[in-house]
């Protein structure tokens, strides 16, 4: 896939004080240089392996490196420490890996699973808070936010949405901490993300044509 045409237009329509994500898992680092020369300077990948090749290739622009898929806690000493954000923590095991290798505190995200039966991943939305309070005394994990993925097919996704914000609020009272941050919404619904309150939108296939 190639950047589309009208990118500089597209990114217009996103809100200022939204951030833009670019999902880039189906582009290679040719394209990811004409996306950030078109002014979008956040990348997130899922893949360690895709991660490190286009590190490598584009580590001389001034990007802010997203890690937003699954992070096998064998695999998190390689990326640890070239990343700015990490959206997937969802285990303790790999926060004792972020914990052991990461050198300065990493801002993090806390994957929730809020459709139970659908994703594999993320935390599940009722052991979040427990989860969280465990968290807290790792001196390398800065937890920012919260992030979620929808159910594609589904037509409740502002529902989705509305409960990752509730359980945001409900842990900010009960822990009286600050999540400033919630990473939700994709191609299909981020406009409805944004309404219900997302700081960081995931955008993929939007980005791309053909
Ligand atoms: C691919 C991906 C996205 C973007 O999905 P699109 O539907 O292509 O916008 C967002 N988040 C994660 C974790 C992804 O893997």
């Amino acid at each position: 896939m190639k950047v589309r045409n009208d990118i500089r237009e597209f990114i217009k329509t996103v809100p200022s004080d939204i951030t833009l994500v670019a999902a880039t898992k189906y582009v290679d680092s040719i394209e990811m240089k004409s996306l950030f020369n078109s002014g979008v300077t956040n990348f997130g990948e899922n893949r360690v392996d895709a991660f490190l090749n286009k590190y490598k290739a584009l580590k001389d622009l001034n990007i802010s490196w997203h890690f937003i898929g699954h992070l096998q806690r064998n695999k998190a000493k390689e990326v640890i420490n070239k990343i700015d954000y990490l959206h997937s923590l969802d285990s303790l095991k790999l926060a004792d890996e972020i914990e052991k290798y990461r050198t300065t505190p990493l801002n993090t995200f806390v994957e929730v699973s809020i459709n139970l039966e659908e994703s594999k991943n993320g935390v599940p939305y009722y052991e979040t808070e427990d989860f969280i309070k465990s968290l807290l005394k790792y001196k390398k994990i800065n937890l920012v936010g919260l992030m979620m993925m929808t159910i594609r097919a589904s037509d409740d996704k502002d529902n989705q949405f509305a409960k990752l914000v509730d359980l945001r609020d409900k842990i900010e009272k009960s822990l009286n901490i600050k999540i400033p941050y919630l990473s939700m919404g994709m191609s299909e619904d981020y406009l409805e993300a944004i309404k219900e309150g997302a700081t960081h939108i995931r955008l993929g296939r939007i980005l791309f044509g053909e």
